[in-house]
């Protein structure tokens, strides 16, 4: 039978997961949440015509002969700070002091900045001048920003699925909006298994190891935008990955993540468990490092397994987790982007889809890289200390130095 590519594995993932509920939230808590609806603009922005300089709001037509040696004088009639209303409309002849960010006043259609009038005075406090005396044309519609020019009222700003950016929030809070709907954040479970794992924090025993994995991994669900749910380690015993799961089920997370124990090994239950409270879609894709990767359901939660060694497990995550966290966080597009690069060596395969670390670098306009030390996917120092990942793609026993493939930037 011949193993799942990486493509028809994420296909399978991704088709089998839908959105999480939605929620109403405070503006100020949804940076980085993904918008549950369209945001249709119910107002024009600018809201009104207004100056986008500190000057005088004329008619263009009084300066149309304005030149050094035949200066136009209007009268001062007015004076507008921002966030007042223009109670005087601009006749010919008239001008109205007016600062940046202010509403024009009716009958003026162009503004003249200070600097370019005899009264360039912007100390706070100087009243507004009885007269001021131009000497350069000003055409209609200088310096004034139109209502609507940025945004009409009905228009569609933000599209639901769209993960929201500062700059959204702050268009959102010009929009008026208090609160908005956006996805909850999914809970995601995790755990780690294998009789040999320590707390980070406990005294080393012999033939023991430190669970890398449950903070590395907790640390990727939380750079997604969702919520860990940390389960713990689970021994080598269906009772013991049983009971964590379970622990899930009872807290309803919205996706099981485990790593180690699908393997081939004697003491792998966490495969065997899964298929005995659910189902297994898949175990095993035609990649490296991370090929016993399983997938499937416990208790209708869906359920990732990626491989326990630490690097595998974190090319799984990369390859199969973020984008599958993406659907329930609601997002709509959320496919990776890729960048070329060269190879500075020959690259050997196996002819399995591969990712490999690499540091990459800016050499003339191009993007060079270099494997970084042992591959090999225990070692995660080498993991840390790359910038890429290389994707070699399945089929492809050698890469030739000075050829350009896909990478990941991390
Ligand atoms: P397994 O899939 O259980 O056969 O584990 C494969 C390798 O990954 C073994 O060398 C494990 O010791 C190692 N491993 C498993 N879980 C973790 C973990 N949470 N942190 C670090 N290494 C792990
Ligand atoms: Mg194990």
């Amino acid at each position: 039978m011949s193993l799942l590519s990486v493509e028809q594995a994420r296909e399978r993932i991704l088709s089998k997961l839908d959105p999480v509920d939605t929620e109403t939230i405070p503006l100020t808590a949804c940076v980085n949440r993904v918008l549950g609806v369209d945001i249709v603009a119910a107002d024009d922005l600018p809201l009104f015509d207004n100056s986008s300089m500190d000057g005088f709001a004329i008619q263009a037509a009084d300066t149309s002969n304005a030149a050094p040696v035949s200066r136009v004088t209007l009268r001062v009639v007015a004076d507008i700070p921002a966030g007042s209303t223009p109670r005087i409309s601009i006749a010919p002849g008239q001008a109205a002091r007016i600062m940046t960010g202010a509403q024009m006043p009716e009958g003026a259609d162009s503004v003249i900045p200070v600097e370019d009038t005899d009264f360039n005075n912007r100390s706070p406090g100087t009243p507004a001048p009885k007269t001021v005396s131009i000497e350069k044309i000003v055409k209609h519609g200088d310096n004034v920003r139109q209502r609507g020019m940025d945004v009409h009222a009905g228009d569609a700003v933000l599209k639901k699925g769209n993960i929201l950016k500062p700059q959204d929030v702050g268009l959102l809070a010009m929009l008026g909006f208090p609160e908005v709907e956006v996805y909850k954040r999914p809970l995601i479970a995790l755990l780690s298994s294998g009789d040999e794992l320590l707390e980070a924090g406990a005294p080393l025993e012999s033939g023991k190891i430190r669970d890398s994995n449950s903070y590395m991994l907790a640390s990727l669900v939380e750079s997604t935008g969702a919520e860990v749910l940390r389960l713990g380690i689970a021994k080598d015993t269906r009772e013991s990955v049983q009971g964590l799961i379970e622990q899930a089920v009872l807290l309803n997370a919205d996706m099981i993540l485990s790593s180690a124990g699908v393997s081939v090994g004697a003491f792998d239950y966490v495969k065997d468990v899964v298929e005995a409270n659910g189902s297994l879609n898949f175990w095993r894709v035609n990649m490296r490092p991370g090929k016993p990767v399983a997938f499937g359901e416990y208790k209708s939660i869906p359920f990732i397994g990626l491989p326990g060694n630490p690097v595998s497990a974190f090319v799984g995550f990369e390859v199969f987790v973020r984008d599958s966290i993406g659907r329930l966080r609601g997002i709509s597009d959320g496919s990776r982007s890729k960048v070329r690069v060269r190879s500075e060596e020959e690259i050997l395969s196996d002819g399995r889809e591969s990712y490999l670390r690499a540091i990459i670098r800016e050499e003339d306009g191009q993007f060079v890289a270099t494997l970084t030390g042992h591959q090999g996917s225990g070692n995660l120092l080498s993991l840390v200390q790359a910038n890429a990942l290389l994707i070699i793609p399945a089929g492809v026993k050698c890469v030739p130095a000075g050829q350009e493939i896909d990478a990941w930037l991390l």
